[in-house]
Formats: C-alpha cells, structure tokens, sequence
C-alpha cells in the first residue's frame, strides 16, 4: 500500500525514500510530527533502486551496511555474502519498509520540483511534478550525494542507432548483452563492476578508458551460518563499532607509518591485505592518504599486482594508474584486471586518443570508429550538490540555493547539515558532512537522530524558525578546507572536488577529520542548546539558543 491522498500540511516533508528517508519517516513518525516522503521511483531503495546496473554491489561489509537504530531489524535480516549484491540490498530495504509499516507514508511516482519558504507563514510550500502542493514546517533532504546522474555531452548521440544506458539509471527488465557488441565509458566503481560481468555475456567488449584506475579484490564470500550467528549475537558490539569508529564500520586502521617498515615487512603487509580483500589494503597504514611517500609505496604495490595479472604488457601499461592512490575512491572489484585477458575485451585509452563523437554506428575516437549495439555510460554523478541543485530550493528573500553556493565559487553549510538563509531547511549528508567517506547507513542514522532530537527540542519549546548563522557556516567550511588540505585527496581530480562536472566549482565538499569526531562535535552543539542556530520563539529572536 502507498500513500496518494492529498495533504495541505505536515510536519515535514521529506525528499526520497533511500537509506536516508525511510529513517527519517520512521523517526520523525515516531517522535509524533506528521510526515511524508516523495519519492520519484516507484519503489524504495533510493540509489540502490536506481543503480540496477549488472555486478552492482556494495563496497561495505554487509554486516555494517544496514541499520543499527533497531536490534530486532537486525536479528530478523539475514545478509548472504560478505559484500552484498544490488538486488539483496534493496531486498534488505522493502523489508525495512515493510517491517515498520512506512509505504503508507510514501508517495512514489512523485518528483519534488520547487521548495519554496515563505517568510510570511515561516513555512515551506513545497511543490510536486504532477502540480500538486504540500506546505510543511520543516523540509528535510534525503537526496542522497550520488543520484544526480552524469551524461557527459558527446555529439551523435541522439544518431545512435543502439541501445544505451547510464550505469545510474538502469531499466528494471534485464539488459541482454549474448551476442552483442558492447561499449562501456567509464571506468570508475560502476564501471569496474559491470565491465567483468558484462565481458562474460557479451560478443565483444569494448571498454573506454580516460583514466586508469586503483582497484583491489573484493574477495566476496558467502557468509557461513555460524557467522551471522555470531555477528547477531555481537550485535551491541557491531554497533559500537559503526557509531563511534573513525570510519563508521568495522575497518579498523592501523597507527603506524607506512613508511616505519622496511620495504620487505611493508610487501608482506600489502600481500596479507591484498589477499584478505576489501579495504584492508587502504586501513594497513594511518598515513596513506595524506603522506605522499607512504602513499607512492601502496601505489606502486597496486601497479605490480597489475603488471602481474594482465598477461599482455601493453595492455597492463594501460591500465597502470599513476595519481595519488585512494584519491579518487578505491575500487573493490571481481576479476576486474582479470578480465582484461579475455579474447573478447578490448581497451581503448581514450585520453590519448579522446571521444570524437557517438555516430549511428557506434562510437568515434580520434583514432577510429567501434562498431557498437549497445553503448553502456559509467560516468559516474554531479556529486554532493548535485542532487539538490535538481531542485528550485529558495529560501529567504528568494534566494535559489544554487545561486547562494554559486556565490564566490564556494558551498557554506553548518555541519553539512544546514545553510544560513533556509531556515527549517536540513540535509541528511549533505555536504561538508563526513557523508561518502565514511559508512553511509551510520552517517545517516547519526543525521536522522540528530535532527530529529533537534525538531523535538524545537517543539518543546515553542520554536518557529530554526536557522544556522552564516558566521557558523563560515566557520565550518574553512574548518572542513582546512582539513582536506591536510590530505592528498585535493591534489586529485575527481568527482569529490567537483573536477568531473564541467564548469562545476572546485572544492572538497566532504568532511575528513573522521565520523567519531563529527558526531562528538554535532553533540556538543546539541547540549549547546544549538550554538551556531538562531531561534526564534514566535516573534521573539534568540541568539545561539539562549531561549
Ligand atoms: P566515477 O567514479 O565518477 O567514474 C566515472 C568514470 O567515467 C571515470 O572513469 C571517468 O573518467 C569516466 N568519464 C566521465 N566522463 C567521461 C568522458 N567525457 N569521457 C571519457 N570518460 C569519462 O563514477 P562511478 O563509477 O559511477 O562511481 C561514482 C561513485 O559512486 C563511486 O566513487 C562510489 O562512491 C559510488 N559507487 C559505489 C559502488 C560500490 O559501493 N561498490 C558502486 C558504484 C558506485 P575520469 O576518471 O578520467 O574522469
């Protein structure tokens, strides 16, 4: 059952029915404000909905990437393997949905256009695709920071005679690849999964390299019953372990320099991590990503393992990465490297040779035409803001959010869950929060719990609007620069600099100092009675929660 009777108002309105916003629904719901979540798909899931794409799987242990609000949720969901498959994912989240009965507060099929705050009422009109409306107290996003998709402009495409599909808007019927010529752009996470999976199928299979990237074996397993019974058993423990980690989950990264072993006990270690799969490589040291020698030394590991796997040296020369390793995210793959000594995949090095255009047949580089039946685009998403930018949100004086962030190049969030001038207006893992480098289903339970506690303090005392100040937000953007130069994640382009999206503005939108800090400081706010938030009793203005 879905809900499709219209409302004038609501406590809140939430935006997407992922990870995010089935949470948010169940708590707030909880916690006694009237709520409801659009949706545009017409099912749950958010981007495990949409991402449908062959190979698609989680790079989190299964284990750590659910819930952990409810131990019940977590005795009664048994995981399969050890890093879960797209479609047992969105099982996991219909099963959530189900279990604590929140279809009748979702209405799918339903795309939020505009959200607009009117500052006469202090309340935001919220506006739907299908010209409906629902005005609300408070607006809360659930976008998620990977569902904007990225098509990249290439001529010819409307000419292709072929199918073509975007690794993030995949059609929920099976894509048949047997006897087909298949091309893949990208060669990122999505990429990287599908293109092992698919080289299988296929007649042949072309793959469109700009960069090449650093990719480690998952090492996927069944999970054996003994296991899940004792990780049911250690649910208190596992808990721990995602709420008050550096990381959100179980990876554990060890203190010493990469750079205080000798190179032989430093080749051990990387065997050892490369064998035991997962992210046990990028935790075998605390300083690879912010010490360039340490990092060159897990770098160049990963660039002998090619050279090692793909028997044809021209071939592993191509695929030989050679910027600031974990800079762009790590990939965990299956047979990816693999794959490349299959008879029926070829790569094409479309940074020296680069994309011409996409022609009825297929596709052109500089050097040459592929011919192609269908064309498969890996190319990832406008990150972190981009999700919120597919929507006209306004929010004092009609000011777009988009046009605030476009201001002197740069986004200005408090906590990356709030911005001065949207008052009433939160973002769960919105940018400069921890968000995608940390574990997502924890970064969004500790948002959800954390605004949800704020909306009841707000009731309980009689508060109207509910803004962060822009000294706040100042603050905490330079705070979360400040950090990320620390690192070597800004020396790279990637989609967490924003350097993927033409003529997007640089900078790094993701908060580094680790999710057990954060969430400390978010706490410290909280007891603060809201420091940094500007409330406002009726018509009464108090500053810093002094009410
Ligand atoms: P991505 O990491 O941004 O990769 C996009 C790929 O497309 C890159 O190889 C990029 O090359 C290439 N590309 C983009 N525009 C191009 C163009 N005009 N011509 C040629 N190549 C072009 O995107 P993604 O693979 O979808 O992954 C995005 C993020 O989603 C990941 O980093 C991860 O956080 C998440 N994800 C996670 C999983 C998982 O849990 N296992 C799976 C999928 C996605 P350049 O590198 O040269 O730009």
């Amino acid at each position: 059952m879905m809900s499709t009777n219209q409302v004038n108002y609501l406590d809140a309105v939430v935006l997407g029915a992922g990870f995010s916003g089935l949470y948010m629904l169940h708590s707030l719901r909880e916690a006694g404000f009237t709520t409801r979540v659009y949706e545009a798909g017409d099912g749950v899931g958010g981007v495990w909905y949409w991402n449908r794409y062959p190979g698609a799987r989680c790079d989190i242990e299964s284990i750590y990437y659910n819930y952990s609000f409810s131990k019940e949720l977590y005795q009664e969901w048994t995981w399969t393997s050890r890093f879960p498959e797209q479609p047992e994912i969105l099982r996991y989240l219909n099963f959530v949905a189900d279990k604590f009965d929140l279809r009748r507060d979702i209405q799918f099929n339903t795309r939020i256009s505009a959200v607009h705050y009117d500052e006469t009422s202090n309340r935001w009109k919220v506006q739907m695709n299908d010209g409906t409306s629902v005005t609300a107290k408070y607006f809360i996003s659930g976008a998620g920071c990977l569902s904007a998709a990225n098509l990249p402009k290439f001529n010819g495409l409307e000419s292709f005679k072929g199918e073509w599909y975007h690794t993030g808007k995949w059609p929920q019927e099976k894509v048949d690849f047997k006897g087909k010529r298949v091309g893949v752009i990208g060669t990122g996470s999505s990429g990287v999964q599908a293109i092992p999976v698919i080289a299988k199928e296929a007649d042949h299979l072309t793959v469109f390299q700009r960069t090449p990237q650093y990719t480690m074996p998952a090492r996927n397993h069944p999970y054996a019953s003994e296991f899940i019974n004792q990780t049911k058993a250690n649910f208190n423990e596992i808990k721990r372990q995602m709420r008050e980690s550096p990381t959100g989950n179980g990876i554990q990264i060890r203190t010493i320099s990469a750079l205080s072993d000798p190179p032989e006990k430093r080749h051990q270690v990387y065997e050892k991590a490369w064998e035991e799969g997962g992210y046990a490589l990028t935790s075998a040291y605390y300083d690879l990503f912010i010490n360039e020698e340490a990092n060159h030394t897990a770098a160049d590991f990963i660039r002998s393992k090619i050279k090692e796997i793909v028997r044809n040296p021209e071939i592993a020369e191509k695929l030989l990465p050679n910027y600031y390793f974990g800079t762009k995210r790590p990939i965990l793959d299956t047979d990816y490297y693999e794959t490349f000594n299959r008879e029926n995949v070829t790569l094409v090095d479309v940074k020296k040779a680069p994309i011409v255009e996409i022609t009825p047949k297929g596709l052109r580089t500089k050097e040459m035409e592929y011919e192609l039946d269908i064309l498969i685009f890996a190319t990832g998403y406008d990150g972190l803001t981009g999700p919120l930018f597919k929507i006209d949100i306004r929010g004092k004086d009609g000011v777009s959010l988009k046009e605030k962030w476009k201001e002197g190049s740069m986004v200005r969030t408090y906590l990356g869950l709030a911005t001065a001038g949207f008052p009433n207006f939160f973002m769960i893992t919105g940018p400069e929060s921890p968000s995608v480098l940390v574990n997502m289903p924890t970064a969004i339970e500790q948002h959800v719990e954390w605004i949800t506690d704020c909306l009841d303090y707000l009731r309980e005392h009689n508060v109207e609007i509910f803004e962060t100040t822009v000294e706040a937000e100042e603050a905490w953007s330079k705070h979360c620069r400040e950090v990320a130069e620390m690192t070597l994640y800004v020396k790279t382009d990637s989609w967490y600099t924003g350097a993927n999206i033409a003529g997007k503005p640089r900078s790094f939108l993701i908060y580094l100092g680790g999710f057990d800090t954060y969430k400390h400081k978010c706490n410290e706010v909280a007891a603060s009675g809201y420091n940094g938030f500007t409330l406002s009793i009726k018509d009464v203005l108090s500053e810093k929660g002094s009410i």
